[in-house]
C-alpha cells in the first residue's frame, strides 16, 4: 500500500488528478453545512443574473435559481450516480467474469455469448432502451448506465481469470480439497482484485458523463432536482443570451472527468504489476556509472576487471553486490567464477557490459577494460557496438532468452545483422554453419524450429552459437548448464572448452559447482559476499585450498564411488550485503574464527600465483 501510494505520488499528472477531485468531492461532502440557498427555490424576478453578483456568485438561472447551489447539489448527485454505477457495474461485470473464467466450457460459452449479444448494441442505444424500460429517472438511468457497462467489466475478468484459472496454485488448491467457492474468494479473487479497481478507475468518469448525458436527455434526473446532466439540458435553450448557465456545469463535468481519468490511468499505472516490476522505472539503456577516480591498470589481459564495485540503492539502503573485483582473462583461458547463490557473481558479470538494470545499480569505483580500453566510462553508442559483438553472453535458461514467437535461425540471423550488413542469404548460411558449430543435427531444419519445439539442451546450444555469432573475443557464461541435466551438461561443457581451444575465446565461467569448475576452468575465483575470497590455478585449489570459505565448498562435491563420507553442508548463510560484518564476511560461518577475523579490513594477499584473503589460511606454500 505505501509502495502504491509512493508509485501514485511520483506521478505529478495522477497527483494533480487526485488534489482536484479529493477538493471537488470534500466540497459536495460539505455541501448541506454550507450557507448556501436552497437549490430548488425560483425567483423569477431575478432570472438569468450573471455570475459575481451580490447573492449570487455563479449567477442564477431561467428560473432565477442560484447556481453556485445547484452545481453543488448537482455535482454531488452526479458523482454519487457515477460511482454507484461504476461500483455495480464492476461487482457483476466481475462475478459474471470470473464464473465464466474460472468454470470455462459449457458455462464460459453460454455467458460470454449473452454479454457479446449485449456488446454488440452501441452504448447509448442500449441505455436508452432500458430506461424507455423503466421510465425515465434518475434511479432507472444509474441501472441502464451500470447495465451497459456490465460487459465490459465481463469481459475483461473474464480474460484474466482464463490465465489465472490455469495455474499451478489453483490446480495446488484443488488438489488441497478446497471447494470452488473457496477457491475463488482466496485465489482468484486476490489476483483480479487489482485489475477490477483499474478497469473501475478509468471508466468512473465515463459513467458520469454517460449519466449526464441521460440527464441531459431528460431521462435522467427529473425537475426541479438538479444533476450536471439536467442542468446542461435546461441551460440549452439560453446558451447564446445567458452563457453562464451552460458553462457552469459543463467546466464542473470537464474538471471531475479529467482528474478522474489522470487519477485513473495513476492508479492504473502504480498497480499493475506488470508495470510496477520496473517498467515505470525503466531501466536506462547502460548501468549508471558514479565513480571518483579510475583505477590504474594492473592486470593485463584481453578483459580485466580492477577493483569494480557495484552497488545497488535501493531507498536509503545500499547493497554492495560486487566489493572490489579484480579479474582477467587472457585469450584461450577459462576464468571460473564460483560461489554460492547471491554472492555476486551475476552482478559482477552483468557489470562488464553495463547491463546491470539502473536503477537501483549503479557502478561506484572500477575499471573494466577490454584491450585495454575502458569500457566502464564509455559512451553507449561504443558500449552497444561491442556488446554481443566482441563479448557475448550465454545466460541460466535459454528458454527465456530467446523469443518464443521467431524461429531460432532468424533470431541468430538477427544477432549477426545487428553488428555487420551482409545479406540475407550470406546470414543464413552463417547461421548453418554457426549451429553445425555448436553440434546441432539436422541445421537446415532446426533453423526453423522455434524455441519451444527444442529441448533444453538443444535450446542452450543456440545460446551459444547465438553468443558465437559474431566471433567475440571474451564469452562471458552464466551458469549456462545450471538448467540442464548431468549428460547435456557434460556435452555442453565439452562443446564450450573445444570451442575456446580452436577459436581462442576468453569464457567467463560463472557456476557454483567446483565440479564443473574442475573440468573446464584454467583458473578459478572464489567469491563471498561481493569479494574474491580466493583465486588461481584450478588444480592447485582443488589440491590445496587456502581458504577455509574454499574448503568447504569442495568439500560440498559428492564424489562417485568415493565410498561413503558425510557431505558437508556449510551451516549458516552468507551475510546480506546491506548488513556486511567488518572484517572477513565468512568470519561467522567459519571454524577458525578468530577475533582478530572480526577486526577491520583483511587484504587477498598474493602468494606464488595465488592469492587468498584469509589472516589464518587453510594452506601456505612451503
Ligand atoms: P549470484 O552470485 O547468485 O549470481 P547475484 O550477483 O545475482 O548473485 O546477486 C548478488 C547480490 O546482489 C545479492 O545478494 C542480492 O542481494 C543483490 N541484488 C541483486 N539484484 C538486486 C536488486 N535489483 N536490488 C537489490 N539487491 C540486488
Ligand atoms: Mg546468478
Amino acid at each position: 500500500m505505501r509502495l502504491f501510494l509512493k508509485l501514485l505520488a511520483r506521478n505529478r499528472l495522477a497527483l494533480a488528478g487526485a488534489i482536484v477531485l479529493s477538493g471537488v468531492i470534500l466540497l459536495v461532502l460539505l455541501t448541506p453545512l454550507l450557507p448556501l440557498s436552497a437549490p430548488n427555490v425560483t425567483n423569477t424576478a431575478d432570472r438569468f443574473v450573471r455570475p459575481f453578483s451580490p447573492g449570487h456568485l455563479l449567477g442564477t438561472d431561467h428560473l432565477g435559481r442560484d447556481l453556485l447551489s445547484r452545481l453543488l447539489w448537482g455535482t454531488r448527485l452526479s458523482l454519487a450516480v457515477g460511482f454507484s454505477a461504476a461500483l455495480i457495474a464492476a461487482t457483476i461485470g466481475a462475478a459474471i467474469g470470473i464464473v465464466a473464467g474460472y468454470f470455462g466450457g459449457r458455462t464460459d460459452n453460454l455467458i460470454m455469448r449473452g454479454v457479446d449479444m449485449l456488446m454488440a448494441f452501441p452504448y447509448i442505444l442500449l441505455a436508452l432502451a432500458i430506461v424507455a424500460a423503466l421510465g425515465p429517472g434518475l434511479m432507472n438511468a444509474l441501472i441502464a448506465v451500470a447495465a451497459v457497462n456490465v460487459p465490459f467489466f465481463a469481459r475483461n475478468i473474464r480474460g484474466i481469470t482464463v490465465g489465472i484459472a490455469h495455474k499451478e496454485f489453483v490446480d495446488a488448491a484443488k488438489l488441497s480439497g478446497m471447494g470452488h467457492t473457496r477457491i475463488i474468494l482466496s485465489e482468484i479473487l486476490p489476483n483480479v482484485l487489482p485489475v477490477i479497481v483499474i478497469a473501475m478507475s478509468t471508466t468512473v468518469g465515463w459513467m458520469i458523463l454517460e449519466t449526464a448525458g441521460l440527464s441531459f436527455l431528460g431521462l435522467g434526473s427529473q425537475p426541479p432536482q438538479a444533476d450536471l446532466g439536467s442542468m446542461l439540458g435546461e441551460a440549452r435553450a439560453a446558451l447564446i443570451s445567458a452563457p453562464h448557465t451552460s458553462v457552469v456545469p459543463g467546466v464542473m463535468i470537464l474538471i471531475i472527468v479529467m482528474s478522474i481519468n489522470l487519477l485513473g490511468d495513476g492508479v492504473r499505472d502504480a498497480l499493475d504489476p506488470r508495470l510496477r516490476s520496473g517498467a515505470l522505472s525503466r531501466p536506462m539503456a547502460a548501468t549508471l556509472v558514479d565513480r571518483a577516480e579510475v583505477p590504474e591498470k594492473r592486470t593485463d589481459g584481453i578483459l580485466s576487471l580492477d577493483d569494480l564495485e557495484t552497488q545497488f540503492h535501493v531507498g536509503d539502503r545500499i547493497f554492495r553486490a560486487v566489493n572490489g573485483v579484480s579479474l582477467s582473462v587472457v585469450p584461450g583461458e577459462c576464468l571460473g567464477i564460483i560461489g554460492e547463490s547471491g554472492s555476486g557473481k551475476s552482478v559482477t558479470a552483468l557489470s562488464v557490459m553495463g547491463l546491470v538494470a539502473s536503477p537501483p545499480g549503479v557502478i561506484t569505483a572500477g575499471a573494466v577494460r577490454y584491450k585495454g580500453r575502458d569500457l566502464i566510462g564509455m559512451r553507449y553508442p561504443a558500449l552497444r557496438r561491442l556488446r554481443g559483438d566482441r563479448i557475448a553472453y550465454i545466460f541460466q535458461d535459454p528458454q527465456a532468452t530467446l523469443h518464443p514467437l521467431y524461429r531460432v535461425g532468424d533470431q541468430l540471423a538477427e544477432a549477426i545483422r545487428c553488428h555487420h550488413r551482409i545479406s540475407k542469404s550470406e546470414a543464413h548460411d552463417r547461421v548453418l554453419e554457426l549451429l553445425k558449430s555448436v553440434r546441432i543435427p539436422n541445421p537446415e531444419s532446426r533453423a526453423r524450429s522455434f524455441p519451444h519445439e527444442m529441448s533444453g539442451g538443444m535450446r542452450q546450444r543456440v545460446g551459444i552459437a547465438m553468443a558465437l555469432a559474431n566471433d567475440p573475443d571474451v564469452i562471458i557464461a552464466d551458469e549456462p548448464t545450471t538448467a540442464l541435466d548431468v549428460t547435456v551438461q557434460a556435452q555442453i561443457l565439452s562443446l564450450l572448452d573445444d570451442l575456446r581451444r580452436d577459436r581462442g575465446l576468453a569464457i567467463i565461467f560463472i557456476t557454483h559447482d567446483f565440479g564443473v569448475v574442475a573440468q573446464l576452468c584454467d583458473r578459478v575465483a572464489v567469491m563471498y559476499a561481493g569479494r574474491i575470497v580466493e583465486q588461481g590455478p584450478t588444480p592447485e585449489i582443488l589440491a590445496n585450498p587456502a581458504h577455509p570459505y574454499t574448503k568447504r565448498l569442495i568439500a560440498c562435491v559428492p564424489e562417485l564411488g568415493g565410498g561413503r563420507r558425510e557431505l558437508a553442508a556449510i551451516p549458516g548463510l552468507p551475510p546480506s550485503v546491506d548488513d556486511l560484518p567488518p572484517g572477513c564476511a565468512f568470519a561467522p560461518r567459519c571454524r577458525k574464527k578468530q577475533t582478530s577475523c572480526e577486526r577491520g579490513e583483511i587484504a587477498l594477499k598474493p602468494q606464488n600465483g595465488r592469492a587468498v584473503r584469509c589472516l589464518y589460511p587453510e594452506w601456505r606454500p612451503s
